[in-house]
């Protein structure tokens, strides 16, 4: 006689992931085959993909009782969709995984066995990352430093959404309702215990990546203004030090006005320093404005996204 299962949910936001679905479906199903102790649920959210997302994982809902799906109203975005999963999760422990494979579920008997131990939030971090470019390793470790520098919470380097949390990580996770969300920031915010497994990032199975720099300059921006001001603390320090050397410079000009009286010449440093300063100016500006827009956003507090169909079969297997 079998006592009642734990079970874990697969959560996979999707964005036209045709092509990856069905060797995701299979490598989903060896792992619940190969892991009959748990219960699984694969909790798909179709965030507006214009494929046949959709259509895919609605036949495989109406084969296997496992496959639930959040099938939003439009394209929310990855940081989005994952909320969207998190609200509609309702099991023991939650998985994050991207549809393309690059996170590869055979990790996740490991991020169980440590959740049994009573870790909280298995992460699930880089040691290599075949298939992206020199340059996006690059930034991507320079936006880590940035915003480490910037904030006491640590912050987990080459670390992805790839992770198991335990049931009270997603109920902390749900009550994070900001509209902008930086998720990668929230699991650090929201602490319990962590631990950290290690993988090398396989390239995408199939398909071709969402992102592009635009898009992840974008994030990075989101990631340092959603979680903390100490941009704003820079740039009143920088304003400063620029002031201090402006006010010692006045001195300077004085003194050698009164000693040696009156010379035109001194446009190219009045030039410099206007422009300097202009430059700073302009820049800070943006940086408040930053953060105001994101104050916009957040009064408007509209709600983070809206599911146009909800499935889950209640007899589970
Ligand atoms: N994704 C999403 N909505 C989007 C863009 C992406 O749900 O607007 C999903 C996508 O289907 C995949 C995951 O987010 O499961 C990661 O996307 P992608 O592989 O394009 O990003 P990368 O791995 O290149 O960072
Ligand atoms: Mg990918």
């Amino acid at each position: 006689m079998k006592t009642v299962l734990k079970t874990i949910t697969i959560l996979i936001p999707a964005y036209n992931e045709e092509q990856v679905l069905p060797k995701l479906y299979e490598r989903l199903k060896l792992l619940a085959e190969n892991n009959v102790n748990y219960g699984f649920e694969f909790l798909f959210i179709n965030d507006g993909s214009r494929d046949q997302t959709l259509e895919i994982i609605k036949d495989y809902s109406n084969i296997d009782s496992r496959v639930a799906f959040v099938n939003l109203s439009r394209n929310f975005g990855k940081e989005t969709a994952m909320i969207a999963g998190l609200d509609h999760f309702s099991t023991d422990a939650a998985v994050i995984i991207d549809a393309d494979l690059q996170d590869p579920p055979e990790l996740i008997p490991e991020m169980i066995r440590y959740w049994e131990e009573g870790y909280d939030d298995i992460y699930a971090r880089r040691t290599s990352r075949a298939g992206e470019t020199w340059l996006k390793k690059i930034t991507s470790s320079m936006f880590y430093r940035i915003l480490q520098k910037s904030t006491r919470v640590p912050i987990q380097q080459d670390t992805g959404d790839f992770r198991l949390l335990d049931k009270r990580c997603v109920a902390a996770l749900v009550e994070l309702r900001e509209s902008q969300r930086y998720t990668k920031g929230m699991f650090s915010w929201i602490g319990f215990k962590k631990k950290e497994i290690l993988y090398s990032r396989d390239p995408r199975a199939a398909g071709t990546s969402k992102w592009n720099y635009l898009k992840l300059l974008d994030l990075a921006i989101e990631g340092i203004t959603s979680f903390t001001t100490a941009p704003l603390r820079w740039s009143s320090v920088l304003g400063i030090l620029i002031s201090f050397m402006a006010f010692v410079y006045i001195v300077v000009i004085i003194v050698k006005t009164l000693l040696f009286g009156i010379s035109v010449n001194g446009y190219p440093s009045i030039m410099a320093a206007i422009l300097f300063l202009g430059g700073v100016q302009l820049l800070f500006l943006g940086i408040i404005g930053e953060y105001v827009g994101r104050i916009f956003n957040e009064t408007k507090s509209r709600p983070l996204y809206f599911v146009e169909e909800f499935h889950r079969s209640d007899n589970k297997k």
